[in-house]
């Protein structure tokens, strides 16, 4: 038979799913000797059962607990509802992962209207006594009966008026039976009835409160925004109350064991005297600072940061803890992991490895990729105060501060003379790149966390916000709106590419932050991955910064964006509008030139380090200007002949090069002229590898392997692989066939996502699927991270059935997903060999990689904040 519930000092090997966090740290604790008050926890399975059966309490239930409740009495020497010295006890939620502020607390319960006279004659302190009583009715009245707790704030600030008193402190213990006789009738409005003398009778409402709150509107809401499970359930704690508040030998405090926003050593936290509960947090009165305690109350201070080594000891992370002092004697009421800003969780993990706590792979294991982006873009300075104007989608990480533009070539004219801009547009086309080039961030009314504007900001590391709902942009007029507020072209904006926010002026703005703590973590981090970590570049520049970030290699060099050069753009229209080929191979002929000295550029980038140069990849039509802005009437009807209606499905990748054979012939030749052109200067041979795109049949990638070994044999002799992305399910499928013409595979999980769920990446987010993450249809968005169940599957299909016709087959993945903690991890398990990703990502792929490592050697991550 199940039991429901557990003595503290019977529990601390039950774990934090069965007993929450709270639960699951006063057992421990009392298991090491801390001194914790004694009390039991309610399990979260007593919390499932109850929502299981419509809310009624399990059987037993009441049984169980008063059980425990009459060893609590025999722990404490005192009686529950004892009209001379009752036990008073809180009932305290606490789930197994945290819900700030969502589940509520109940203290000294047990208290009526008889038995708080008994605990004034008790304590010899009436002006005590009461204030523990009207803190029940408070408290009571809200968690249990949905009381506001206003009313009683505001009972409690009247008085204070009436007595001329800033503090709680100063009123006197008749001055609280008066306020008392208020919160009572307060009670009794809201309720209907007058509240309830019976102490068990309070605690089987209070628990059935605290499993009620589990489900009201805001803890749902919050579950969802925070991808927890409805079915955990919460914990209930009885714990016997000990009193902060009984007068200036007794306080109460929270405190963490380093310092959350630098992670330096020292203590950290705050104390009030004569207090209980939240005092210290509700800021009625001004708390003082930990330091401050040694002075007041010296012997409690000693025991307080003995504790905290201890306990810094036993969890070997740092601690966010909560205690109270009654005379003079200190109790803990809680304990878990601190939260902590991304630089303090880097400091505390190098802190801890070389005060021998912790080993260099925990150190690894448990850092969160995903808190470590914020450090690697410019960030809005923490002490900034500002107004938030707009929320939109936080697209790609970074601030940036400038001045409004309204297209692209604006954008770029402004840029180049050196003033910052911010590139403001409803949404953004590949004909929008020169102005992203020169612009300090991007801001976007529509698009999703994928769109194009998400998509390039990431890959360029330009902060943006996407898919803001409060912008309205006016091009004619030369103004938007950003939250109600009109702005012209020219005023200064801020936009939080990490948050997602939009600030109308200029707010100050601190440096990316690789610092040396960030750098040792990523060495030891390198000792222990297997998986190889490379960038996605399509300029020397972003090689050299992918190089910086400790990119071992390009896994995807775009060749498109190159295109799209202000210089470039009109020859690859005439290309595009050639009648024939010949006319088509004289156009091609002008670009090699700039395609070879792009090539160049990255070679020598990227020295002694492998480059993957993918051959044109989009629809043709996508290097046209719309059709009403045709610069002629050939033009037109080009832009008109090449449109198609899904372009993503068609002319496009190999298909292109299939049909028009001279464009690849011309990339060939550009990247081989480059890698001679770069050997011969520096001595040293690139590591070239020439990738088809979209490839679904092997007969396609036969024929291109041919037009590539041929055309690079014409250039003469330089060593290149020849491979291919694996991006629609046929190709996994048939990986077989496909590999016998290929020297790699490099998935390609954008197109393989979109194509493997019929799910077009510009038609979903913003559309369907937002209601589908929403509705908890899906549980993560599968273009950010990897449908490992489905697309998953057919790479491990892919690998599985290349490898067998291919044994030595080089396998990676370019895919936005490399860059995605979690994906990583599917690569690693997949056995690939390397993951390639923005440069800006790389950092974060590297400690993924790590982690994934560690976690196969069974080095297991810890929970922080929990
Ligand atoms: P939360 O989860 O909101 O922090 P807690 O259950 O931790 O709520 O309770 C809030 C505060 O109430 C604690 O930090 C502590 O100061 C006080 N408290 C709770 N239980 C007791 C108790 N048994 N004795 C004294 N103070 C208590
Ligand atoms: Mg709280
Ligand atoms: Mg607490």
């Amino acid at each position: 038979m199940e039991t429901f519930v557990y003595d503290f000092s019977e529990a601390a090997d039950l774990g934090r799913e069965l007993l929450g966090g709270k639960g699951a740290g006063l057992a421990e604790m009392t298991a090491i000797g801390i001194p914790v008050p004694a009390g039991f926890t309610v399990t979260t399975e007593a919390s499932v059962e109850y929502m299981r059966n419509s809310r009624a309490l399990p059987a037993r239930l009441e049984e169980e607990i008063a059980a425990h409740l009459e060893r609590l009495e025999e722990a404490t020497g005192k009686r529950f509802g004892d009209s001379e010295d009752p036990l008073l006890v809180s009932v305290r939620s606490g789930a197994a992962v945290s819900m700030p502020g969502m589940m509520d607390t109940i203290l000294n319960l047990g208290l009526n209207d008889e038995s708080v006279e008994g605990l004034a004659r008790a304590t010899g302190n009436e002006r005590f006594a009461y204030d523990a009583y009207r803190r029940l009715i408070q408290m009571y009245g809200n968690v249990v009966d949905g009381a506001d707790p206003h009313a009683f704030e505001q009972a409690l600030g009247e008085l204070k008026r009436e007595r001329g008193v800033n503090d709680d402190v100063e009123l006197s213990a008749d001055d609280l039976r008066e306020l008392v006789e208020s919160f009572r009738r307060i009670y009794r409005e809201r309720a209907g009835s007058d509240f309830p003398q019976d102490p068990r009778e309070q605690l089987q409402r209070a628990v059935r409160a605290v499993f009620d709150s589990w489900d009201t509107p805001r803890a749902q809401v919050y579950r969802r925004a925070n991808g927890i499970p409805d079915d955990l359930g919460t914990a209930v704690n009885v714990v016997q109350m000990v009193f902060g508040n009984n007068g200036d030998e007794s306080g109460t405090g929270v405190a963490f064991t380093r310092d959350p926003s630098t992670g330096e050593q020292g203590l950290w936290g705050e104390f009030l005297t004569n207090a209980q509960g939240e005092d210290v947090v509700a800021g009625i009165r001004t708390p003082l600072p930990l330091a401050e305690m040694k002075e007041r109350l010296p012997e409690a201070f000693d025991q307080l940061v003995e504790t905290m080594r201890r306990l810094e000891e036993h969890y070997r992370e740092m601690q966010d803890i909560e205690f109270t002092i009654e005379n003079g004697r200190l109790y803990l009421l809680q304990t878990r992991s601190g939260k902590r800003t991304a630089p303090a969780a880097l400091r505390i993990a190098v802190d801890m490895v070389e005060e021998g706590l912790i080993s260099k792979e925990e150190a690894v294991a448990r850092i969160d990729p995903r808190q470590l982006n914020q450090l690697l873009h410019p960030m809005i300075d923490p002490k900034a105060d500002y107004e938030v104007a707009a929320k939109g989608l936080n697209a790609s990480p970074g601030a940036a501060t400038g001045k409004i533009v309204l297209d692209a070539d604006a954008a770029e004219d402004r840029g180049k003379a050196g003033e910052d801009v911010i590139l403001v547009r409803w949404e953004t086309t590949p004909d929008d790149i020169h102005g992203f080039l020169e612009a300090r961030g991007i801001l976007t009314a529509q698009g999703g966390m994928t769109s194009h504007a998400a998509v390039v900001a990431r890959g360029m590391g330009k902060p943006c916000v996407a898919g803001c709902e409060g912008l309205t942009i006016d091009v004619g007029r030369q103004k938007i709106s950003l939250g109600g507020r009109e702005l012209s072209a020219g005023d200064v904006i801020t936009i939080d590419g990490g948050t997602g926010e939009v600030i109308v002026g200029e707010v100050n703005l601190v440096p990316p932050q690789i610092n040396e703590d960030f750098e040792r973590l990523l060495t030891w981090a390198d000792e222990f991955r297997t998986l190889k970590v490379r960038a996605n570049a399509d300029t020397p520049q972003d090689a050299v910064k992918a190089r910086e970030f400790g990119a071992q290699g390009i896994g995807l060099c775009r060749t498109e964006h190159m295109f799209m050069a202000e210089d470039r753009l009109p020859i690859v229209r005439a290309m595009i509008m050639a009648s024939g080929a010949d006319e088509r191979r004289e156009a091609l002929a002008r670009l090699l030139p700039h395609q070879q000295e792009d090539f160049e550029g990255i070679f020598e980038a990227m020295a002694g380090l492998p480059v993957t140069i993918r051959l044109l990849d989009p629809p043709l039509h996508e290097f046209l200007p719309p059709l009403d802005e045709a610069e002629s009437p050939e033009m037109a009807r080009r832009i008109r002949a090449l449109r198609e209606s899904n372009p993503m499905l068609g002319t496009r990748g190999c298909r292109l090069g299939l049909l028009f054979p001279e464009i690849y012939e011309m990339q060939v030749r550009a990247i081989v002229r480059a890698a001679r052109a770069v050997q011969e200067r520096t001595g040293e041979a690139p590591l070239v590898e020439i990738m088809h795109p979209l490839v679904a049949f092997a007969e396609e990638l036969r024929r291109l392997r041919e037009l590539t070994v041929r055309t690079a044999a014409e250039e003469g002799d330089v060593e290149y692989l020849c491979g291919t992305m694996i991006e629609l399910p046929r190709a996994c499928l048939r990986a077989d066939e496909i590999a016998a013409h290929a020297d790699f595979f490099s998935f390609g999980t954008n197109d393989l996502t979109q194509t493997t769920l019929g799910f077009s990446r510009d038609d979903a987010e913003g559309k369907f699927l937002t209601h589908y993450l929403d509705d908890r249809i899906l549980t993560a968005n599968p273009f950010e991270t990897l449908d490992t169940s489905g697309v998953g599957d057919l790479m491990q299909t892919a690998v599985e059935r290349a490898r067998g016709a291919k044994p030595d087959i080089k396998l990676g993945i370019c895919g936005e997903h490399g860059g995605d903690p979690a994906s990583v991890a599917f690569c690693h398990d997949l056995g690939l060999a390397y993951v390639s990703c923005s440069p800006y990502r790389v950092p974060l792929a590297r400690l993924a990689a790590a982690q994934a490592a560690l976690k196969q050697a069974g080095v297991s991550s810890v929970q922080v904040g929990g």
